[in-house]
């Protein structure tokens, strides 16, 4: 069945729009509704057999766990069992907004939310959507990404739609995301580390306190003890991924190229090309959009021209080179 699409201007929007959206919330049942990172689809993450519903509809196996996402800082202590001053320090540098901090867990959190490791993520959003929705629930939602396990991440409602449509009630439409990647996790538990790369990146980080940057080998080599949902097999589109120049197109044999373009120039045949930004925050709030355009077109081959290296592209690059990864694609 098609799920029920509520139209909602995060710019102008009354809090009755939101209240069916609620309701289900409140009924143990799925939303799916905008975050300024990416389309997230939510529980109530203080139910476990609501919870247990995401990974269903995701197809997730049950070792990944869920980011909880509150509205205040005050509930993001509720749900934590310590919050120590580097805590405070990030939130109230970074909050709201796309960073999620990993701390020991509340007992109030089901086991099923953090596949049973006794820490919980947790980030309250900054988009106005997100922000009310979780207020006027009264709980703090469980919501991972809003599309199928290994897919890539939507960032519009349609993504959510093409994705998961026949499996949800409700999804809130509002609109293309800002920051369109998925947020920074950082581990506070322990000497601070970046678990995920995000748009927060570590010159941000550094300003607060000193962060040890992403490893990508571990995650790996040793994804399940770290961080579990950072599986290769996360980012990936039907077709197969290459970083390279886009004048590589005439030794990949095949019909159709999806390209993506940094430094624009000429037509090229038989090629679908999407010019791309050529700043970080640009291009990260297009990258998911046009990776799902090439899959869409049909393409079987996407040509990403690499993207400059530094510390503002971090999370951009972690991103294209798991879509890259031919284990992510052979799948
Ligand atoms: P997603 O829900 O798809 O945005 O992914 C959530 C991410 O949060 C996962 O990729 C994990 O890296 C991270 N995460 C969630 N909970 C924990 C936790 N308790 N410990 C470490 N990483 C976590
Ligand atoms: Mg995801």
């Amino acid at each position: 069945m098609a799920p029920k699409i509520i139209n909602v201007d995060p710019a102008a929007f009354d809090q009755a729009d939101l209240q069916p959206a609620v309701d289900k919330i409140l009924a143990g049942e799925l939303v799916a509704f905008p975050t300024e990172t990416v389309y997230g689809l939510g529980a109530n993450a203080l139910d476990g057999d609501a919870v247990r519903h995401i990974y269903q509809v995701k197809g997730r196996p049950p070792g990944n766990p869920l980011i909880v996402h509150v509205s205040s800082i005050e509930q993001a202590k509720s749900v934590t069992s310590e919050w120590p001053e580097v805590a405070q320090q990030m939130a109230e540098q970074f909050w709201p907004g796309p960073l999620t901090m990993v701390l020991p867990k509340a007992d109030s959190v089901p086991d099923i939310v953090t596949a049973g490791l006794d820490t919980v993520a947790v980030r309250f959003p900054a988009h106005p959507i997100a922000r009310a929705l979780i207020e006027m629930a009264g709980t703090p939602l469980a919501a991972p990404s809003a599309n199928r396990y290994t897919g890539i991440s939507p960032t519009t409602a349609q993504h959510v739609i093409r994705s998961l449509g026949d499996q949800l009630d409700m999804v809130i439409d509002g609109g293309p995301t800002d920051v369109g990647l998925e947020s920074t996790v950082v581990s506070l538990v322990g000497p601070p580390h970046v678990l995920r790369p995000g748009m927060v990146d570590l010159d941000d980080l550094s300003e607060v306190a000193a962060v040890e940057p992403h490893n990508d080998r571990l995650y790996v080599e040793d994804e399940a003890a770290a961080s579990p949902g950072m599986a290769r097999k996360h980012y990936a589109p039907s077709a197969r991924v290459v970083i390279t120049s886009p004048s590589m197109r005439q030794v990949l044999n095949t019909k159709l190229v999806g390209i993506l373009r940094l430094a624009g120039g000429p037509p090229i045949l038989d090629a679908f090309v999407i010019d791309m930004p050529s700043d970080p925050d640009g291009y990260a709030r297009q990258l998911y959009d046009a990776l799902h355009r090439c899959d869409e077109q049909g393409c079987e081959y996407i040509v990403i021209e690499p993207p400059p290296k530094n510390t503002r592209w971090d999370a951009i690059w972690n991103r294209i080179r798991r879509a890259a990864s031919s284990e992510e694609s052979s799948e």
